[in-house]
């Protein structure tokens, strides 16, 4: 899961990051509208925090409507600083998903970040399964059956987005887009790579094969379907 932070407070802005790339989100971060706006108009976002006041020519309810306003349905989340709580209902009415008023707990932001990606996502659940391949998001857990499978913080993002995004192929285009950050340097042979560690630890030493290869393209994760009829 990819995140855009848009936030002129920096120090804060690089907590925020720090704390989600420890969940294993590859995170963004622009510190005044203009640039938010244009990498939020412009990336694959996944979710979005995006302060009230920022520094540039929009505030953050500015900018929640004018994605709105090109039918861009990212998670948005704004962030109010404390005595514009009478912000709250503008904010909403814009197109924000939710608010938070500052100061608040990282833990807080992280629990409501998650919640709005639950929503948006098509299980009501925690844990993102499919077939024998189960992954706690919260937990930060991989699973292979019952048997606990131990990945990398790289290798679970991917693992997520696989999960998030079952029987679809997925260009190395894409993947590259959800899973790394704008600075990651990056080709689409490190999506390659990656995607070998990930059959090496979850496909191989169980004989399965979740992961399928579509030539020239991208890659797709075999979902119950293909699963069932195996059977
Ligand atoms: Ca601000």
């Amino acid at each position: 899961m990819r995140i855009l932070i848009i936030e002129d407070e920096r120090k804060l802005a690089r907590a925020l990051k720090r704390a989600f790339e420890q969940e294993r989100y590859a995170v963004d971060i622009s510190f005044d509208s203009d640039d938010g706006l244009m990498m939020a108009e412009t990336q694959p976002y996944d979710a979005i925090i995006v302060d009230r006041m920022l520094p540039g020519n929009f505030n953050g309810i500015e900018i929640v409507k004018k994605l709105r306003k090109k039918n861009n349905t990212v998670p948005i989340l704004l962030l109010t600083a404390l005595g514009q709580t009478t912000d709250k209902t503008t904010g909403l009415d814009a197109g924000a998903d939710d608010y938070l008023v500052k100061p608040f707990a990282i833990e807080e932001l992280l629990a409501r970040i998650r919640s709005l990606l639950r929503r948006t996502s098509s299980s009501a659940s925690t844990s993102l399964s499919v077939g024998e391949i189960t992954l706690d998001p919260t937990r930060l857990t991989v699973s292979h059956g019952d048997t606990p499978v131990t990945l990398t913080a790289k290798e679970f993002a991917l693992l997520e987005y696989f999960l998030r995004n079952p029987n679809r192929i997925l260009s190395k285009e894409s993947i590259m887009s959800h899973v790394w950050d704008y600075d990651a340097d990056i080709l689409p042979n490190t999506v390659e790579a990656y995607v070998k560690q990930l059959r090496n630890k979850l496909d191989k030493p169980f004989g399965t094969k979740y992961i399928e290869t579509i030539r020239g393209f991208g890659y797709k994760l075999i979902a119950e379907k293909a699963k069932s009829d195996a059977q």
